[in-house]
């Protein structure tokens, strides 16, 4: 329930009431019977019956009323400690969600919009998880996602809320949407206009044309099975995965998403155009299954855009919708481990030794850490730590974000998104995933917001992020960081100076460099991978961690290592998923009734 739901006549001044006012003394439970005369009901008396939580009521005179409400806000002074004393059978049900990424947060608008009280618990200062953002000198880096693909994803999960996405998000639509530079000097731009497109891919290579349209025939077919069915529905019985592998065959799924662009066109540019989007969910295009190629398909269907204000505005609106729903978002708090009690998930203690007990718990914590950390106490029957070690994980990202004084009016060719590319793509992609060897050469995304979004950058400056794929943190002789991070950021910059950004030097005045050693200590992933377990066949659908958890009962994921996968559609999914496999609250909040009241 909402505060502006309230009904007017619970305003205090029209409440009259009649019986049963108790006045307990601090941290008491107590039940409370109210009768309630409201102008609306013309004299009819209302009976309210509360089971009550006294919070400090000497300097709040504040009651906080547990059976039928949540809390719109946590109480002055409450803490994770008043919350450890409530037992999950008081009060509406209760649901804690560990993290608050992308995944995490859609869980919580979920779980609110079906009546339970949520608690989303994170360890960092601000939401969104890889979507967060960072302040700095006047520039605000956003530090992970910048393409937000599938829209509808969005309003749909705004929607199951009964809101609007588009009243509380501004999504700009990129076109073009990204430039990539190719070392020979070529260029290829890529945009939602099919005309242009076509004329793009007979500028490179005439004769590919025809093959470029039966490609994106093959992304539509694979759009429909792949995103539409499997990735909108649980894949946690095996039965699930037994009947589409047929499907699966007829599509080739045992192909990689390079050799399937091979199929389809001749020119190297051109296969390097159409399948390097897995490297966005962290896979490997010479591994990673072709399912994956619906990408394409998603990109023309949906358009690419920016929200303004960055993901990081995604995510504080999200926030905003579970604090209307009654829900709670605790910054600044780690879980150490999820609580178990008669063979369920009972809740959570943190690592302040504090617990709070919940109905249900969903993880958003990397799965990887769920099972290996924060269920370490908890015997697991499928995703051991030998299991999740021997699992393949999706490499690293070093990213470098840096702002730069007076160059709005410099290198104007450069848009909001671009693709440098290095001389090697298949061997450079073998040094990253299979040989975990950091290479003299890289291929860069480079992200320019500030063309998009002025409240970026201080006035004429720009803020940028460069990106490049790195080996995760697991390989045997894995890099050193420590000695390694500045020489790959001098490599990183003489790059952009020569291929991109002439004289960038002379111009940067703030920089923040994440290595995978950054993304290990920050989102706690495991191996330091910048997108989870990756996505090969044998790691997707049922093969992954599943959403309803196979180890414990009441425990649920959702976000990039479970299904369907990584990337903001992906972890925006996996809330999808779960909304589906997690019954309405058994009892839910109540639907007419104040949230806190003082007393009378
Ligand atoms: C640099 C970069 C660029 C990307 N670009 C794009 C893009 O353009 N488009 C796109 O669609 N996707 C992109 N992605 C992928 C996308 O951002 C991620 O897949 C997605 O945001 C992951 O969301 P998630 O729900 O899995 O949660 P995460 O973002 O992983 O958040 C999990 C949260 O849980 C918290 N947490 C973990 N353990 C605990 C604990 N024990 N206690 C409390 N809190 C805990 C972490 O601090 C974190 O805040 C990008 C990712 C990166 C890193």
């Amino acid at each position: 329930m909402t505060q502006s739901r309230v009904p007017s006549p619970l305003n205090r001044k029209r409440l009259r009431v009649v019986t049963g006012m108790a006045v307990p003394s601090d941290g008491q439970k107590c039940k409370l019977s109210l009768t309630v005369f409201l102008p609306e009901r013309k004299g009819k008396p209302l009976e309210l019956n509360f089971q009550v939580n006294v919070v400090n009521l000497a300097r709040h005179s504040i009651i906080e009323f547990m059976t039928n409400h949540t809390p719109l806000r946590p109480a002055p002074d409450s803490t994770p400690a008043t919350l450890s004393r409530r037992p999950a059978q008081d009060g509406p049900s209760h649901a804690i969600v560990i993290g608050a990424g992308m995944g995490g947060l859609a869980s919580a608008m979920r779980l609110g919009a079906k009546g339970y009280r949520v608690t989303v618990i994170d360890r960092l200062d601000s939401p969104g998880g890889r979507g967060s953002a960072i302040h700095q000198g006047g520039h605000r880096f956003d530090l992970g996602p910048t393409i937000v693909t599938v829209p509808q994803g969005l309003r749909d999960l705004w929607a199951t809320c009964g809101r609007d996405f588009d009243r509380d998000v501004t999504l700009t639509a990129m076109e073009p949407f990204y430039k990539i530079l190719f070392e020979d000097g070529s260029t290829f731009t890529a945009c939602q206009d099919d005309a242009a497109m076509q004329a793009e891919i007979a500028r490179l290579s005439p004769g590919d044309v025809a093959g470029y349209n039966r490609f994106l025939k093959d992304s539509e077919a694979r759009y429909w099975f792949g995103y539409e069915d499997l990735g909108r529905r649980s894949m946690h019985r095996l039965l699930d995965l037994i009947k589409v592998l047929p499907t699966f065959g007829m599509m080739r799924a045992d192909r990689s998403v390079y050799a399937h662009a091979a199929l389809r066109v001749k020119d190297e540019r051109l296969r390097f155009a159409l399948s390097f989007h897995p490297l966005f969910i962290g896979g490997d295009p010479f591994n990673v299954t072709s399912m994956y190629i619906l990408v394409s398909h998603l990109e023309k269907a949906f358009g690419v855009h920016y929200a303004q204000g960055g993901v990081s505005a995604i995510a504080k609106a999200m926030v905003k919708v579970i604090e209307a729903q009654g829900g709670t978002v605790l910054a600044d708090t780690e879980v150490d481990e999820i609580t178990v009690a008669q063979g369920r998930a009972s809740g959570v203690k943190l690592l302040d030794g504090q617990k709070i007990a919940a109905d249900l718990v969903v993880s958003n914590a990397d799965a990887g850490h769920t099972y290996d950390r924060l269920m370490r106490n908890t015997p697991r029957k499928r995703w051991t730590p030998p299991r999740l070690k021997r699992s393949r994980w999706s490499m690293g990202l070093y990213v470098w974000y840096f702002g730069t004084k007076g160059t709005r009016d410099l290198w104007q060719d450069v848009g909001h998104h671009s693709i440098v590319v290095g001389p090697r793509y298949r061997e450079h992609i073998k040094d990253i995933f299979i040989r975990g060897r950091l290479a003299d050469d890289m291929s860069l995304y480079v992200h320019r917001p500030s063309v998009t979004d002025p409240s970026v950058a201080p006035s004429g400056d720009d803020t940028f992020y460069v990106l490049s794929p790195v080996p995760h943190l697991g390989h045997d002789n894995g890099v050193d960081w420590a000695t390694e991070a500045e020489p790959y950021r001098a490599k990183m910059l003489a790059m952009l100076e020569s291929r991109l950004l002439p004289g960038l030097s002379k111009h940067v005045t703030e920089s923040l460099v994440f290595t995978p050693e950054t993304f290990r200590d920050r989102y706690l992933s495991p191996m330091g991978s910048g997108f989870s377990i990756e996505p090969r066949i044998l790691q997707s659908a049922w093969f992954r961690p599943h959403n309803v958890s196979e180890e414990l009962p009441g425990l649920y994921l959702a976000g990039a290592g479970t299904h369907p996968g990584a990337g903001l559609p992906g972890v925006i999914g996996s809330a999808e998923v779960l909304g589906t496999l997690v019954p309405d609250a058994p009892r839910p909040r109540g639907a007419d009734l104040p949230l806190r009241m003082a007393a009378e």
